[in-house]
This record gives structure tokens, C-alpha cells and sequence, in this order.
């Protein structure tokens, strides 16, 4: 008999051999339907390996991250069959789960794959998960497995496994399909319901252009047919919030070639819409007792070498700029800490003078590939809403809860209601990875924990994702699209001021370390609006628009009165402008609509005598006329309604 613990810590004795299938059964019917994989000491394994030890067992639905990595992984062996039928001659590489779906990385012996080929393919993949056939795993010799590749001279694999070490090589077959693979499938074909082709692309045998290229198949497949129709809904729905679609059509920013690549230039509209995010933070930042600093786009190389960034950074990031001066070198700064620390050296502080708060929006450059850029996710220069904070290691419990207050506050404020946090610790059984001392560890990790309970925060806890420096917190924001995004990362650091040598002096009158906290809200300008952008649609909170509102007048005649409101709402800090085109007001209020302005105030005849506006919401609805004074009220409570005080 072996002994099964499950998550819930209950453990339940069953034969040698049992397989994570049978233990689900065991526990009820219901279970075993949905379990597609299965995690045994650690490992993913087959819902049908058998279990030859005591050990923890998890098992996974097609609701778990691992359920669906089990699930994409295997309809990727599918459309792989799929590809060998319909492509003869075709060389198969790799073909592993991503974020969403999968891909197979395939050796076309001759011709392409277009998009008008994916129903082909889809068609036949389904057609072999029709078939309910069991993903099996056998253990192979590299000899054999040598020789299975070398005879259909598939060079590819014939690589992978000469990097394997004999004993270790698996293969899965199902149908009359063989791959070699580590495992982690779904129990058999049948449960893969619908199949979709999203795309293909190039891209090198293990992503060197000095290999092959071959072609990528993207796919996605569900155990629901609503499923699919539901996630294509989505990317359409996707597409059309595309920042850079948005970005250009809302004149928030632009990309020039000559400029560069990757360096993104924002318009006026933009650049008000940053200007006001970042007056929101320093409010709220000065309040939670906050300093700005201002430091230098540049700093000299052994700044990078003393904080380590060099190494990190250095040799596949922008070159060091050299000045007539001989053996002198300066970088781009790739992170603002460095620069902060030095601010903190300028003068000795004691106990009583901590924490110190500086804050700084501060750009930092980052070399990025150019196929890696994307819109204002992924670009090479870039605004951190960055702070540090340096404290004693007793007040890190506090300062840890002030950063999630105001993280919070930010969240809510710009209507990011949906998110978990995650809390990266150490790896008890690995020490020697981390700097600092345990004590101090143990100290950070409690006190983030507890913050994060403290503040009611859903959060989990993964050992070993901490990094070598210091524990830290992650929120992870659901978007309107459901997508996951990483916002707002506090993060704990005994390493800098090591390098450092930054002290305080202790009620002790000695000299300690302080305790260094990374944080930034947004993370960056660029990527915050880029994903407020795709959460909103363009339809960001009032206190955040552009402009909040446009007033319409129905002729040239009702001009003065149109400025008259316009004087109105100006004083009262309402941004608003006047279409005083000649052109008719159906046609202005589309286009308002287009420019997603919240408020439409058309004045003719009936509101120039009665002194009132009628007012006209994005999106339609007719709040009927009312007067210049509850309209501004009504624009001021709704703002003060979402803009919480901090
Ligand atoms: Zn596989
Ligand atoms: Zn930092």
C-alpha cells in the first residue's frame, strides 16, 4: 500500500500502482469526469501513470491552469497528426502549450500554410479526436529513438535527443500518431470538443535565424463548442480595443521611424492624460508621505557595476555612450535605484529620520528586440512611476501596508475592482540562494503576509518565487476582457543597499542597513494607459478624459450662448469644447461618439431661452435639458464618486 496526501491535506492509502484517475474515483464520480491531469510529488504526470510511492497528489480540470497546459499541450499532438496526414513529407520539432493554446513548430518539406488552409485543418484534427484515442507514454532507448528520427530523417528531433541522457526518453502515442515527449497529456482525443487555427508565423529552430526557419501553427482548442465561440467573441472584441488602434484614433500618441523604433512620441490628448495620471499619484503619494527627486536620463558605468545592473543589463542593452574623455563611459539608465541610493548617501540619517520616501516618474531605456516591441507594452524607453523607500527592518510591516493602501487606491480609482495577489517568498530547502540575513527574511516575508491579510487582499503564497534580494507582492489585474496583467509589484531588497553601503544609525548608536522597498503602481506610463486603454475601450473614467464633454449648438445662431457655457463649465474646472462647424448635429454627435466624449450638451432655441443645455451621454442616453449648474454638480459627483480621497 501506498499513502496518497491530497491538497487538502488529507491522506487516503490505496495499492501500489494506482493511477491519479483511480484515486479520483475513489474520491467520487463526479471528480474522475472532470480530472485531465495530474500533478504527483511535484511532477505533472498522466491521469493514468501508476503510483509507485507515498507522495502529495494534485489533480487538475480544465478549469486549472494545469488542466488547460494538459489540454493545449495534447490537442498540439492532434493538429501534429493532422499536419502529418495533410502534409506528407512534413518534419514536426516542438509543439508545447502557451498562455493560450498552443503552437507546433513544423518543417514544411515543400509549399506553405495560409490562412485558407486552416478549416482543412481543423476538420481533421477534430475528426482524430473523434476518435477517443488514449494519449499513451512509453519509455524508448536513445538508440531506438535515434533511429526512429534519423529514418525519416527529421534532423530536428534527431537534436533534441542527442541532448537527451539515455534512460530519460519518452514518447506518447495515441491514434497511429507517435511524438516524443516528457508528458503531461489529457486521459484520451475525445474530450478535445473544438479545435481552432489562429494563425501561423515564421520562426527559427530554437529561436536562432541562423537555423532553419520553419512554420508556426497557433492554435486553441476547448472541451465546449460555446467555448471557442465565446474566445473568438473575445479576440474580436480585443481587436477592437487595441491600443495602438485606440491610441491613434483617440491622437494619444504616435511612432516615428525616424525617431526610432520602440521610442513612443505623445501627441497633446496624450500627454494631458499622463500629466494627469501622474498630478492623481503625487497627490496621493505626498499625502502618504512621499518625496519627489529628480535624476538623470544618464549615469556613469560604474554606477551600473556598483548596483549590478551592468551585469544585468550591460552587454545586450544600449552601448555605453563615450565622451571625448578616454576609458569615460556612461549608460542610458536602465533602472532609476541606483540613482536614488546615491540620493540617500548624501547625508547620514538615524533611526528617528527613517523611512525616507523618494519618488521619481523617472524614464529608464531598456534595449528590446525589435520583434519583441509591442505598442507601449513593450517599448525601449519608458516612464516608471517608481519610489523607494528605505527603512528600518521594524518598519517594513507599516511601510508594506501604506504601499498596498495606495495601490489599492489606485486600482480602484481607475476602475481595476478585479485582482489577486500573489506573495513570492524564498525556497526554504535552497538557502544559499538568497542574500541577507534569515532573520531578516522571516521578518519581510511575516510582514508582507500580514499586510496582505490585514488589507483583506485574496492572495496566494508561491515559495521559491522570490527573488535572490528580497520577498515582494504582485497584483495581478483582470481586465474587461478577463485577461491577467501584472500591476503594481512591491518588492523587497537587501542587495542594494548592501552594494551600497547605505546605513542608519540605530537607537544603538551603531550603524545599521536599512531596508530597501521597490514600488511602482502602474509599473510604467506607457504600458498603464496601454492596458487602461484595452480595459476601457477608450472610455476611460471622467476625472481621466481628454475632453469631458462637447456642446453642440444647432446653428451659428446659439454660438454666443455656447460660449456662454463653455465660460461656465471652464470655471469650474469641467473640460469641455464647442463643434461650431457647419454641419448638422447628427453629424457632430457621431463623431463625438467616435472620440468616446462622455457628455454631448446641444443648445438650440428652447435651451438658449430657458438658459438650459440638453444633454446627451456616449453610448445614447438622453438626460433630457437641465441648467449649466446641475449639469456641472452632476459631473462633479460623479467624478467624486469614482476618484476616492485617499
Ligand atoms: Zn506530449
Ligand atoms: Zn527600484
Amino acid at each position: 500500500m501506498i499513502k496518497i496526501t491530497l491538497p487538502d491535506g488529507s491522506v487516503r492509502e490505496y495499492a501500489e500502482g494506482t493511477t491519479p484517475l483511480a484515486v479520483a474515483k475513489s474520491i467520487s464520480e463526479g471528480l474522475a469526469r472532470n480530472i485531465i491531469s495530474a500533478k504527483f510529488n511535484g511532477v505533472t504526470v498522466e491521469t493514468a501513470t501508476p503510483l509507485k510511492e507515498d507522495g502529495s497528489l494534485v489533480l487538475y480540470s480544465w478549469n486549472d491552469k494545469e488542466g488547460k497546459t494538459a489540454f493545449w499541450h495534447s490537442t498540439s499532438h492532434v493538429v501534429a497528426q493532422a499536419l502529418e496526414e495533410l502534409y506528407p513529407g512534413v518534419k514536426l520539432t516542438i509543439g508545447p502549450a502557451i498562455d493560450n493554446g498552443f503552437y507546433y513548430d513544423v518543417d514544411l518539406a515543400e509549399g506553405s500554410i495560409s490562412e485558407k488552409d486552416f478549416p482543412e485543418i481543423e476538420k481533421k484534427a477534430l475528426e482524430i479526436a473523434r476518435g477517443k484515442h488514449d494519449f499513451k507514454m512509453r519509455s524508448a532507448t536513445k538508440a531506438e529513438a535515434l533511429e526512429l528520427y534519423r529514418s525519416q530523417g527529421n534532423q530536428y528531433k534527431v537534436e533534441l535527443i542527442e541532448n537527451l541522457e539515455d534512460g530519460t526518453i519518452t514518447f506518447c502515442d495515441h491514434d497511429t500518431f507517435t511524438d516524443l515527449c516528457r508528458g503531461g497529456h489529457i486521459p484520451n482525443t475525445g474530450i478535445i470538443k473544438a479545435i481552432k487555427i489562429l494563425s501561423v508565423a515564421g520562426a527559427y529552430w530554437r529561436g536562432n535565424e541562423k537555423n532553419n526557419q520553419l512554420t508556426r501553427v497557433y492554435g486553441i482548442s476547448f472541451p465546449k463548442q460555446k467555448e471557442l465561440t465565446e474566445y473568438l467573441e473575445l479576440l474580436e472584441e480585443a481587436k477592437k480595443r487595441d491600443h495602438r488602434k485606440l491610441g491613434k484614433e483617440l491622437e494619444l500618441f504616435t511612432f516615428s521611424q525616424k525617431v526610432g523604433q520602440g521610442l513612443p512620441l505623445w501627441l497633446p490628448k496624450g500627454a494631458a492624460l499622463r500629466e494627469r495620471l501622474e498630478n492623481f499619484l503625487k497627490k496621493a503619494q505626498k499625502k502618504a508621505g512621499y518625496e519627489m527627486v529628480v535624476t538623470p536620463h544618464i549615469g556613469q558605468k560604474e554606477l551600473y557595476v556598483t548596483s549590478g545592473h551592468y551585469a544585468k543589463y550591460g552587454e545586450d542593452s544600449f552601448q555605453p555612450i563615450k565622451t571625448p574623455k578616454e576609458d569615460e563611459e556612461f549608460l542610458l539608465k536602465p533602472m532609476n535605484c541606483p540613482h536614488h541610493c546615491e540620493i540617500y548617501n548624501t547625508k547620514p540619517f538615524s533611526y528617528r529620520e527613517l523611512p525616507k520616501r523618494y519618488a521619481e516618474f523617472g524614464t529608464v531605456y531598456r534595449y528590446e528586440q525589435s520583434g519583441e516591441l509591442h505598442g507601449l507594452t513593450r517599448v525601449r524607453g519608458f516612464t516608471q512611476d517608481d519610489a523607494h523607500i528605505f527603512c528600518t527592518p521594524d518598519q517594513l510591516a507599516d511601510e508594506f501596508k501604506n504601499v498596498i493602501d495606495l495601490t489599492l487606491y489606485v486600482l480602484g480609482s481607475l476602475g481595476f475592482g478585479n485582482f489577486t495577489a500573489q506573495v513570492s517568498v524564498r525556497d526554504l530547502e535552497k538557502p544559499e540562494k538568497y542574500i541577507g540575513s534569515v532573520e531578516n527574511w522571516e521578518k519581510a516575508e511575516n510582514a508582507i503576509i500580514n499586510a496582505a491579510k490585514e488589507k483583506g487582499l485574496d492572495f496566494v503564497i508561491e515559495s521559491g518565487e522570490a527573488a535572490f534580494y528580497g520577498p515582494k507582492l504582485d497584483f495581478m489585474v483582470k481586465d474587461a476582457l478577463g485577461r491577467n496583467w501584472q500591476l503594481g509589484t512591491i518588492q523587497v531588497d537587501y542587495n542594494l543597499p548592501e552594494r551600497f553601503d547605505l546605513t542608519y544609525k540605530g537607537s544603538d548608536n551603531e550603524l545599521h542597513r536599512p531596508v530597501m522597498i521597490h514600488r511602482a503602481p502602474f509599473g510604467s506610463m506607457e504600458r498603464f494607459i496601454a492596458l487602461l486603454l484595452e480595459h476601457t475601450g477608450g472610455n476611460f473614467p471622467l476625472w481621466l478624459m481628454p475632453e469631458q464633454a462637447i456642446i453642440l449648438p444647432v446653428s451659428e445662431k446659439h454660438e454666443i450662448y455656447a460660449q456662454k457655457v463653455l465660460n461656465s463649465l471652464e470655471n469650474n474646472d469641467i473640460r469641455a469644447l464647442i463643434d461650431n462647424r457647419n454641419e448638422t448635429v447628427g453629424k457632430k454627435i457621431r463623431e463625438a461618439e467616435m472620440n468616446k466624449i462622455p457628455f454631448m450638451l446641444i443648445v438650440g432655441e428652447n435651451e438658449e431661452k430657458e438658459e438650459t443645455i440638453s444633454i446627451r451621454r456616449h453610448g445614447g442616453e438622453d438626460l433630457g435639458a437641465i441648467s449649466v449648474n446641475a449639469f456641472t454638480d452632476l459631473v462633479i459627483n460623479e467624478i467624486n464618486s469614482t476618484l476616492k480621497s485617499f
